[in-house]
C-alpha cells in the first residue's frame, strides 16, 4: 500500500456568496466525522475565504484552497489575485490549469507553469489539473495530452517545487456531466502520470507526488476509484457542494475511521 496521504478537495467554483458559504462549511462540519490519513481541503470562492476561514479555524481539520492566482506578486493587473494575498487568508493549497480556466481564460501550460512555481514560492500547495477532451480520447491523443500538460506545467522544477506539487487528472469529458472514468481508465491514466513523473523527476519524487482523479466523483463512485494503487484522493465539483455528500466521500477516503 502506498505511503502517500489521501488528499480530497472540493472545488466550489463560482458557486456561493459570503453568506452561503459559511452556511456550507458550517453543514459540513455538522456531519463530520473524524479522518486519519486524509487532508481535506475546500476551495471556495475569493469572495468568501475569508468568511471560511473563521470558521474552519475553530476546527482546524479542514483547509482552505483557493480556485486560481495570478503569477505576478503585485501590480497593474485588474481583478487578479496574487499569491500572497491568499497566504495572507491562510489558504494552504491552489488549484492551477483547471479545465475550466485552460479553455474559458485560455490559460496554457506555460501559464500554469509560472504560475505554480509561484505558488510555491509562497509556500502554497498547487493542485495542477491536467486531462484530455473527448474528441482526444476518441482520436487516440489521451496520452500525448496528458503526458505534454504534465511535462509542461512542470517544467524545470525543483525538488522544492515538487513537494508543493499535487497533480489532479480530470478528464474534460467527466468535468460536471455525471459520466466518470471506470477506476480501471482513471488508474491507467494515473500511472501514465507517474511514470511521466518519474522521466522527468526521480523514482523518489515519482513515488511521493500525490495524483489526483477529478470528474463527476460521488459518493457511489469514490470508494471504487480512491481504492486504485495510484489514485491518492479526489478533487470533486458539484458534490462538493453538498455537505453530507462531501463529507460521505471524505469517509470513503479514510482507512480507518472513528466517529467525532
Ligand atoms: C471539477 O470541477 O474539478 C470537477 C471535477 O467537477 P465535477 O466533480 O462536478 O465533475
Amino acid at each position: 500500500m502506498s505511503t502517500r496521504r489521501t488528499l480530497i478537495a472540493g472545488n466550489w467554483k463560482m458557486n456561493k456568496n459570503a453568506t452561503e458559504s459559511v452556511e456550507l462549511v458550517n453543514d459540513i462540519i455538522h456531519h463530520w466525522k473524524k479522518v486519519h490519513n486524509v487532508d481535506v481541503v475546500i476551495c471556495p470562492p475569493f469572495t468568501s475565504l475569508h468568511a471560511c476561514k473563521e470558521v474552519i479555524d475553530q476546527s482546524a481539520e479542514i483547509f482552505l484552497g483557493a480556485q486560481n492566482m495570478h503569477e505576478a506578486a503585485s501590480g497593474a493587473y485588474t481583478g487578479e489575485i496574487s499569491a500572497a494575498m491568499l497566504k495572507d487568508l491562510w489558504c494552504k493549497y491552489v488549484i492551477l490549469g483547471h479545465s475550466e480556466r485552460r479553455e474559458n481564460c485560455h490559460e496554457t501550460d506555460a501559464i500554469v507553469n509560472k504560475k505554480a512555481k509561484v505558488a510555491v514560492a509562497a509556500n502554497l500547495n498547487a493542485i495542477i489539473c491536467v486531462g484530455e477532451t473527448l474528441q482526444e480520447r476518441e482520436s487516440g491523443k489521451m496520452e500525448k495530452v496528458v503526458t505534454t500538460q504534465v511535462k509542461a506545467s512542470c517544467d524545470d522544477f525543483t525538488e522544492d517545487d515538487w513537494e508543493r506539487t499535487v497533480i489532479a487528472y480530470e478528464p474534460v469529458w467527466a468535468i460536471g456531466t455525471g459520466k466518470t472514468a471506470s477506476p480501471e481508465q482513471a488508474q491507467e491514466v494515473h500511472a501514465l502520470i507517474r511514470n511521466t513523473l518519474r522521466e522527468i523527476t526521480s523514482e523518489k519524487i515519482a513515488t511521493k507526488v500525490q495524483i489526483l482523479y477529478g470528474g463527476s466523483v460521488k459518493p457511489a463512485n469514490s470508494a471504487e476509484l480512491l481504492g486504485q494503487n495510484d489514485i491518492d484522493g479526489a478533487l470533486v465539483g458539484g458534490a462538493s457542494l453538498d455537505a453530507e455528500s462531501f463529507v460521505e466521500i471524505v469517509k470513503n477516503a479514510c482507512h480507518e475511521e472513528s466517529s467525532t
